[in-house]
């Protein structure tokens, strides 16, 4: 197997993180100074979805969109696979990660994290100031939303506009976030793994990692394959921030085994034909309510109206609320192949009838007819879980089972699902990961 040409900075350690989404960028920022790092990418470089509202309702109205895997033709950074229960998983691939697909969303979560012992206080003030997030954006609300908050907040649903990591200045509302933002307004995971190049790291794109290679008890570097050539890259520290679904089937790749924990926040649209809506050309989810096990909010659900029969109505006259749930920590990713083994349990049915009906409700007291509204396609695009921080680690970060310099970097490690937007939570823990992993190998960043 070829090894890697190395190119770096001569003396620094080298330093592999796998992937370039919130997790991976953070870490990479980070390390890169105190070690040559090399980011991996599986995907290529970020590429939006051009298409026009226009072209998607032509692709869709002649029937030549049957299949949410069929994305990656149209939106090749987009990557669907589908689990148990008709769950279909939505990931980003390419520079960015799936933060490039986000909503914007900007909302500090780590309430499981502090109970282990965790404190990300320092992180989320650093990460305040460099990845600014406004709550300002109700002067650009569509009517139909206004309306909306009003009638939650009247029953006493307690509201809030949700922070967008948005530079409102810039925003067109064009209601496409989660196809990659025409106008650079929207934060993504990009300007970190920018900042991290500028710095010195190097990005390999293309590069699907397969394993850790370990040897003595150490992590030596990673297997990969990169235009269909297998290389090896070697390296002092590895990084794994290949996401919630990637790390843990690199982990079982390499031997190491994870737990089967995985929570994916399932999202479901309840929706109703609406004249004038507009809910595709404003923020999406431009405000939250936030219920125990549950959110709720305004969304307009690309997936579905793509791909989902019930859908095929014009993007315009379409009013949705989102519930996006907090489920069970209960299913697992193989090694090898697509499949995911994840079912909802009795328990999650149980709170997303709930929220279903509460989203009725909200829907009646707008006015639709209770017999017109339909469901959205069950998706689920915030995996976590299979290597879970437990409060013996809340000092290292360092799970045990792993090699002492081997570290993971993104939603793998939570305890629980935060049932609610992750980047930012993600984001701090990787740094303060990355700090760990600093501290712990005694490397000096050098004098300025
Ligand atoms: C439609 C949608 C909207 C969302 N909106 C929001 C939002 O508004 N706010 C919010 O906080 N969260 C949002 N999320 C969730 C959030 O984007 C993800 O939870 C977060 O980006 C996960 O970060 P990560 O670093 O763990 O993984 P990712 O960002 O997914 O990055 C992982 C990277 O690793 C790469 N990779 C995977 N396997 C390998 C391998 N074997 N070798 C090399 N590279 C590999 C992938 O290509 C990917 O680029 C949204 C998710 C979706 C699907
Ligand atoms: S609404 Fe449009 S312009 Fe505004 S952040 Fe989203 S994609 Fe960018």
């Amino acid at each position: 197997m070829k090894p890697f040409e190395e190119k770096g900075k001569p003396g620094l350690p080298r330093a592999i993180v796998v992937g370039s989404g919130a997790g991976g960028a953070a870490a990479a920022r980070e390390l890169q100074g105190s070690y040559q790092v090399t980011v991996l990418e599986a995907g290529r470089e970020f590429r939006r979805l051009g298409l026009s509202m226009r072209w998607m309702e032509r692709l869709r109205n002649w029937r030549l969109l049957v299949d949410e895997r069929m994305i990656r033709l149209i939106f090749p950074a987009m990557r669907i696979r589908r689990g148990g229960d008709g769950l279909v998983h939505v990931n980003g691939a390419g520079t960015g990660g799936t933060t490039t697909l986000s909503a914007g969303n900007a909302l500090r979560m780590d309430g499981s994290l502090r109970e282990l012992g965790i404190d990300l206080d320092r992180e989320f003030e650093e990460l305040a100031r460099e990845v600014p997030a406004s709550t300002a954006h109700r002067r650009i609300w569509s009517a139909a939303t206004r309306r909306l908050f009003e009638l939650c907040e009247q029953a006493g649903l307690a509201p809030t506009p949700t922070p967008k990591m948005i530079d409102l200045e810039r925003c067109h509302c064009c209601g496409r976030c989660v196809l990659g933002c025409p106008y650079g307004a929207k934060w993504d995971s990009r300007r970190f793994l920018d900042e991290a190049q500028a710095k010195g790291a190097r990005l390999v794109t293309g590069c699907s990692v397969r394993e850790v290679v370990i040897r003595g008890g150490r992590a030596v570097g990673v297997r990969a394959r990169v235009g269909g050539r297998a290389l090896f890259f070697p390296a002092d520290l590895v990084v794994l921030s290949a996401g919630g679904l990637g790390t843990p089937a690199i982990l079982e790749r390499s031997g190491i085994p994870c737990e089967p924990r995985l929570f994916v926040d399932p999202v479901l649209c309840v929706a109703a034909p609406w004249p004038g809506s507009r809910q595709h050309h404003e923020l999406p989810t431009p405000f939250v309510v936030q219920r125990p096990g549950y959110i709720i909010s305004p969304y307009f659900d690309y997936l579905s109206f793509l791909f989902n029969r019930r859908w095929r109505r014009p993007a315009g006259r379409v009013l949705a609320l989102m519930i996006k749930l907090a489920d069970s920590e209960n299913g697992s990713v193989p090694a090898r192949g697509s499949g995911l083994d994840k079912r909802l349990t009795a328990e999650d049915r149980r709170r997303l009838a709930e929220a279903e009906a509460l989203c009725r409700q909200i829907l009646v007291r707008f006015g639709v007819d209770p017999a017109s509204i339909f469901l959205g396609t069950l998706n689920a695009g915030h995996p976590g879980g299979m290597l879970p921080l437990t409060s013996a680690e809340a000092a290292s970060l360092h799970p045990a089972r792993l090699p002492a310099n081997l570290y993971v970097a993104d939603a793998t490690l939570f305890p629980r699902s935060l049932g609610n937007p992750p980047i930012l939570t993600i984001m701090a823990l990787a740094r303060k990961v990355a700090r760990a992993a600093m501290a712990c190998s005694a490397v000096r960043r050098p004098a300025a």
